[in-house]
């Protein structure tokens, strides 16, 4: 892989502009009074809950889980295992999945079916970013910042082999 900076595709600017944006719309979708509980789905998703909860401007709680996919080849097999899981119910709850990026979509169609199992209020998606060019399953997203074409990005949480999680914008890795 080149040493050199990825290409920007979305700014800080972009990102930030986007986000307010979409909190704004998130909490004016629920009823005065109720709490929201957001899961990130770590760790591409940590930056983005960082920012989309400190642009909401009413009570949130937060809660992490840790899944990983495997890929077959060059296909995604759909497999998905948990390796962290939250630290508390959902029963009840008003809950808000925050992933970084849907692609397949096989991830989010995993943590939804799971997390519907736990009787939450309401369970709803916010995704960074989406490339619904890759679908395979379809997977219901509310909350979409920004669709994609189908590029391999790094940046504002998101890696390639654990690097570029640092890098304040959302780029395309130079051949
Ligand atoms: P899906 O199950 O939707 O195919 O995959 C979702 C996961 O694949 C994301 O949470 C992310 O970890 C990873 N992923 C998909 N596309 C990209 C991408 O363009 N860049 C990076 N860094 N990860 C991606």
């Amino acid at each position: 892989m080149p040493d050199s900076s990825p290409t920007v595709l979305l700014s800080t600017a972009d990102i930030q502009a986007r986000i307010a944006a979409l909190a704004a719309e998130i909490s004016a979708g629920y009823p005065a009074g109720e709490d929201l509980h957001l899961v990130a789905i770590l760790k591409g998703a940590f930056l983005f809950l960082g920012d989309l909860i400190r642009a909401m401007d009413r009570p949130v709680t937060i809660d992490f889980m840790a899944v990983s996919s495997y890929a077959k080849g060059t296909t995604s097999s759909g497999e998905v295992r948990m390796i962290k899981d939250l630290d508390s119910g959902l029963e009840g709850r008003n809950v808000i999945i925050v992933e970084d990026i849907v692609d397949t979509g096989l991830t989010l169609a995993y943590l939804q079916e799971i997390l519907h199992a736990r009787s939450p209020k309401t369970l709803r998606t916010a995704c960074l970013l989406s490339k619904p060019s890759r679908r395979k399953v379809e997977v219901k997203v509310e909350y979409v910042g920004f669709t994609i074409e189908d590029r391999f990005v790094v940046g504002y949480g998101l890696d390639y082999a654990e690097r570029y999680r640092n890098l304040p914008y959302i780029g395309v890795l130079n051949e």
